[in-house]
């Protein structure tokens, strides 16, 4: 049997009317255009950021046919991907820019293909408004130009919210240099999605040496550094009605949860660690009021079921992470699990309803 006959017999065992929309949270796209870009700074031999090419590299110059058809899939934006998400019984799709995004770029560039990406996307939504939406790029490396076009992407495009693809030339969000968006997204009231790449030069040798760097383990634990960085930085106490979004089952930190507040107390209060400061509230508390989580490429029930007993169940999202993890099988998985059909409908549509004001 061919492989694709293969995926197609999975497919057909998801349930076509399972009495909930899917929406898959964490779905990613790419312009032409960008990728074009990435493989320019890539030809260019002072382009110092083994990461990316670590990273980059492998979908847009490898061999490997599963890279070919993962770079191809990002730049769907219409009935093709639609198929895909027929077969395997997605609803809808939250869609994002895929990482690093904008953010490898330098200032000018990042600006203006933030925009042009946002309008793309948004001319997609119109077309299809009941498959598509989507959250907003922007260039973290000029702030007062992101808030403001987050401000335009949401107001006049219609766009959720905004996509961060975690460091910016190593830097995170909880430097108050960036502060600007963070204050953009509270008063617009939309999330923010901290989303993986490649890991910053500081902190890359150590995976890669043992290929560890990517999906596989890398992505997870920058991005859960990041945000913690922002819950402990007091970010959230100066915008406390701001969220945001992590995938991966929460980037391993609902599980650290009573480790960081046991821990994070005791270094206040010996102040042994001069940077640790307080906090309005414990680190967990931030996590389960700020923070919402989504279930891209951690379709894993025994995970979820533990992110949502002590988040709550309505702080856990289904994502797929399109096209890296298409696997159609994945869904049936999620529909089997244990927990009750008010849950279900919880976790596959009403939260992201709810959290992107759908
Ligand atoms: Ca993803």
């Amino acid at each position: 049997m061919t492989k694709t006959r293969e995926k197609r017999r999975s497919a057909l065992r998801i349930r076509r009317k399972p009495g909930y929309r899917r929406i898959a949270t964490e779905e990613a796209w790419a312009p032409t255009e960008m990728l074009e870009l990435y493989m320019k700074l890539m030809a260019k031999r002072s382009f110092d950021e083994p990461g990316f090419r670590s990273l980059m590299g492998f979908y847009l110059q490898s061999p490997s046919e599963r890279a070919r058809q993962v770079a191809e899939r990002l730049q769907w934006l219409d009935e093709r991907r639609i198929r895909d998400m027929d077969d395997s019984g997605i609803d809808m799709q939250v869609l994002a820019l895929t990482a690093p995004g904008v953010q490898i770029f330098d200032r000018a560039t990042a600006v203006s293909i933030a925009k042009s990406s946002n309008d793309q996307l948004a001319e997609a939504v119109r077309t299809w408004p009941d498959r598509f939406t989507g959250l907003a790029a922007v260039a973290p490396q000029d702030p007062p130009a992101a808030a403001k076009e987050l401000e335009r992407a949401v107001l006049k495009l219609g766009l959720k919210g905004a996509v961060i693809n975690s460091h910016t030339h190593g830097e995170y969000l909880d430097d108050d240099k960036f502060w600007d968006i963070l204050e953009a997204a509270e008063a617009l009231n939309v999330p923010i999605y901290l989303h993986p790449r490649d890991l910053p030069r500081t902190m890359l040798q150590p995976f890669v040496e043992r290929g560890l760097d990517g999906a596989i383990y890398g992505f997870g634990c920058e991005t859960g550094l990041h945000m913690l960085r922002i819950i402990v930085s007091g970010a959230l106490d100066r915008f406390p009605k701001l969220r945001f979004i992590i995938g991966h089952g929460g980037e391993a930190l609902p599980y650290w949860m009573y480790r960081v507040d046991y821990m994070h107390a005791a270094a206040v209060r010996s102040k042994r660690f001069a940077s640790a400061k307080p906090l309005k509230k414990r680190p967990g508390d931030y996590l389960k009021e700020n923070i919402y989580i989504t279930t891209s490429g951690m379709a894993w029930a025994p995970a979820i079921m533990f992110a949502q007993s002590v988040l709550g169940v309505d702080r856990v999202l289904y994502a797929m992470d399109y096209p890296y993890q298409f696997t159609p099988a994945e869904v049936a998985a999620m529909d089997a699990m244990p927990i009750s059909a008010r849950a279900k409908k919880m976790f596959f549509q009403s939260n992201a309803e709810r959290v992107f004001n759908l």
